[in-house]
């Protein structure tokens, strides 16, 4: 088969059942049957490859795991009920008593809970650092340091790191790096080619693409899935397989779709950019972003995300806000429909104002999810709010 990504986002299939279907079925089975007691014995003794029951696979999971390991160049997969349980499912997997993590600054709202009060529970310990500033990463690893954990782009900021550099270091000093690749996608940008150890996709976002489910995928080599899977067939954080099928139909459609998002969200970053009462827009293929070559580098586009500040702070923000007409105001993102979001007031409402300032959050701060709509509608909807 060609190894173009429309193409194995499309034709990466479970295999055909008798009925001959062209689109794969929904397999809604909690277990399955065994031959003869040797069979059941050798599937569980891990002798031989096959479904037992469906919290360890399913034949949909499977589908969905195997098309978003060679979509990002991965050996092999694990897919959980949300993107959150595979993130805790990552660091309960390879974390224990003692152990530090090094993470970016900005990472979404639940994993910032994870790491500030939920692990330390349990004798695991971290710091933050800003993925702009480099000394901050070769100067936070302590002995003790036995996973990197970033977000790039970072949410809402739209930091960005040279994940190559990061691999190198992380490489150097023996440590796990793990990428939540959440708003880039497969399509955007391949953690694991340039070196991460592991890559995690909150599935709900733009792999459903379309706002209606829940899922999470962790991708890594078959040793360090090995080791998920431990954990996982254990604990129970699986994805059901409606899921899995409605996900796996998803990726079918996920480069057209990622295509429009980018394209949209550059003409709505151009547009704001050229904007008086906007003090600062924030979007990787914009040449004002910081990381302008680093994004170019690592990145095929810009992705759906676009961050700004509006002059006049919190009650312009809000105006704007309540100007908008078409958009959504949502706290999702990755949706067909556009969505604005207002983080000081919303998914970052629990930090202190310093610590919002420090992930370049301020009072002014509007996040846009630039969904599917015809452009013109986007950009009008934007200019009358702002009106
Ligand atoms: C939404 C999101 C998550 C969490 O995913 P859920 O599917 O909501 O559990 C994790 N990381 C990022 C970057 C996200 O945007």
């Amino acid at each position: 088969m060609q190894d173009n990504f429309e193409t194995l986002a499309i034709r990466l299939q479970a295999e055909r059942t008798q009925f001959k279907e062209h689109s794969v079925p929904l397999y809604l089975t909690s277990s399955y049957k065994f031959d003869d007691a040797e069979e059941m014995r050798a599937l569980f003794a891990n002798e031989k490859e096959g479904n037992v029951y469906s919290r360890y696979a399913n034949p949909n999971t499977d589908e969905l795991i195997n098309k978003m390991a060679v979509l990002e160049g991965a050996e092999a997969g694990w897919a959980t009920a949300s993107g959150m349980a595979a993130i805790f499912t990552t660091f309960a997997s390879f974390l224990q008593s003692g152990d530090h993590v090094l993470s970016s600054r900005s990472v979404f709202g639940s994993t910032h809970q994870l790491l500030n009060n939920i692990f330390p529970k349990w004798g695991v310990s971290y710091t933050y650092a800003d993925l702009d500033k480099l000394d901050q990463w070769e100067n936070g690893i302590k002995p003790n340091t036995k996973m990197i954990f970033v977000e790039t782009p970072s949410n809402p900021g739209i930091d960005i790191i040279d994940l190559a550099w990061l691999a190198q270091l992380a490489k150097k000093n023996g440590i796990m790096l793990v990428v939540d690749n959440c708003f880039a996608t497969p399509y955007l940008q391949q953690p694991i080619k340039l070196g991460a150890d592991i890559s995690i996709h909150s599935a709900t976002k733009f792999i459903d693409g379309q706002g209606r489910t829940l899922g999470g995928i962790i991708l890594g080599s078959a040793k360090l899935i090995k080791e998920i899977e431990g954990f996982a067939r254990h604990s129970g954080p699986a994805m059901s397989p409606f899921n899995a099928w409605l996900l796996s139909k998803s990726l079918e459609t996920l480069a057209v779709r990622m295509d429009r998002h980018c394209e949209s969200a550059l003409k709505v970053a151009q547009f704001l950019e050229g904007n008086a009462v906007i003090k600062k827009v924030m979007y990787p293929f914009l040449p004002s972003h910081p990381q302008y070559d680093i994004a170019k580098k690592q990145m095929r586009q810009g992705g759906g995300i676009v961050t700004f500040v509006i002059d006049g702070g919190v009650a312009a923000a809000g105006k704007f806000m309540d100007g908008l007409k078409m958009f959504s105001i949502s706290a999702n993102l990755g949706d067909t429909r556009s969505i604005a979001t207002h983080p000081a007031t919303s998914t970052h409402s629990k930090l202190t104002e310093e610590e919002r300032l420090q992930v370049g959050i301020e009072q002014g701060t509007i996040r846009l999810s630039i969904g599917l709509e015809h452009i013109d509608d986007i950009l009008a909807d934007i200019k009358q709010a702002l009106a």
